[in-house]
């Protein structure tokens, strides 16, 4: 079978192939999946780069969204048969920590994601554990099967489990063209928030509102924190919902009303920025960290983009022998939603 393989770390794509590898077959509790879509994110950009404490056995098959259809299962595999449609959801835990034990194995002391620690899925042909695999209704498209999992997840706990967002209240959403961003704008409005959305061009925007913001600010043309300001006569938005860091993080507290949180699973532009403490305890606010899903948050939020209330909007798809081109596509921030690579030997 065809991979597509990371051969070092490198902050050039060309490091990236669509080779020959070796046909995977399932043990125990494994499950072996034709892909037919799977997607990138951000997270891909970072393993390809490299990170501290990322010690991988190359070459790597990276790519942690994929969705695709069963065809041979391994002893002790209870939930699938051969045939399901399945999606991957790529966190990985031990099932034995405290946390683990405890009902949220997204804190697991040895907590791993597929494509970033452990081989992903932008592949031909994968073996998964089962517990990392969710049923699909045949209807669903397989781009949308394909792209969903990952930001769905991390944008429904941030906002909801973690975030604990309210109807009536105010969110606003940066970065809402991206993968985590258009997903936290439709889930926040699901939630019946006032959201307000931030993108870098009117075209993205007006993706944001077909996705549900209300409140649409241009950060290349306006400075959102003073947008904020304005808008909302000076009381601020009730959360911020921040995967930026570094370049957005004094803003978001500044865009905050009193009490308000930001909540953040992710830092593209760094993870450093000021602490900001004056602000933070004089108008006692709070910074919520929120990571991946638990499974019950995965089966919750799939579920409603099975059934069609969300949707993950698709910016291109692509060969996997077009992984350089996918790459680039994430780094230069084009356009709006998600890109998809599909198998060449798929691909129409
Ligand atoms: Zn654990």
């Amino acid at each position: 079978m065809k991979a597509v393989q990371l051969l070092e770390h490198s902050t050039s794509t060309d490091v990236l192939t669509y080779e020959d590898y070796q046909d995977p077959s399932p043990g125990p509790e494994e499950v072996l999946v034709d892909i037919k879509a799977a997607a990138l994110n951000h997270l891909d950009i970072w393993t390809r780069r490299g990170l501290p404490m990322l010690d991988l056995e190359m070459p790597h098959i990276p790519g942690s969204d994929g969705a695709g259809i069963v065809t041979d299962v391994g002893d002790d595999v209870t939930r699938f048969d051969v045939g399901d449609h399945v999606a991957v959801s790529p966190g990985v835990s031990c099932g034995k920590c405290e946390f683990c034990r405890d009902g949220d194995p997204t804190l697991c002391d040895s907590y791993q994601i597929l494509g970033e620690h452990r081989p992903g899925v932008h592949a031909e042909s994968v073996v998964l554990p089962e517990t990392n695999l969710v049923p699909v209704p045949d209807h669903v498209d397989w781009e949308v099967a394909g792209s969903s999992a990952l930001v769905f997840q991390t944008a429904w706990r941030m906002l909801l489990t973690r975030g604990e967002l309210d109807p009536g209240e105010s969110a606003l959403v940066l970065g809402a063209s991206g993968g985590v961003g258009h997903a936290a704008v439709q889930i926040a409005d699901h939630a019946g928030a006032e959201v307000f959305a931030t993108a870098s061009s009117e075209e993205k925007l007006e993706h944001a509102a077909d996705c549900g913001a209300d409140h649409l600010i241009n950060y290349e043309e306006d400075d959102f924190a003073s947008e904020i300001h304005e808008r909302t006569d000076g009381r601020g938005v009730d959360m911020v919902v921040d995967h930026i860091g570094a370049e957005t993080y004094k803003d978001s507290l500044k865009s905050l009303v009193k009490g308000g949180r930001v909540v953040t699973c992710g830092a593209t532009t760094g993870g450093n920025p000021g602490a900001g403490l004056n602000r933070i305890f004089w108008n006692q606010l709070s910074v919520i960290g929120s990571t991946m899903g638990t499974p019950g948050e995965v089966d919750d939020v799939l579920e409603l983009v099975w059934d069609g209330t969300f949707e993950p909007r698709i910016r291109d798809t692509l060969p996997m022998s077009e992984i350089q081109r996918a790459h680039e596509m994430i780094e230069n921030r084009d356009g709006f939603g998600k890109v998809v690579v599909v198998p060449d030997s798929e691909y129409e």
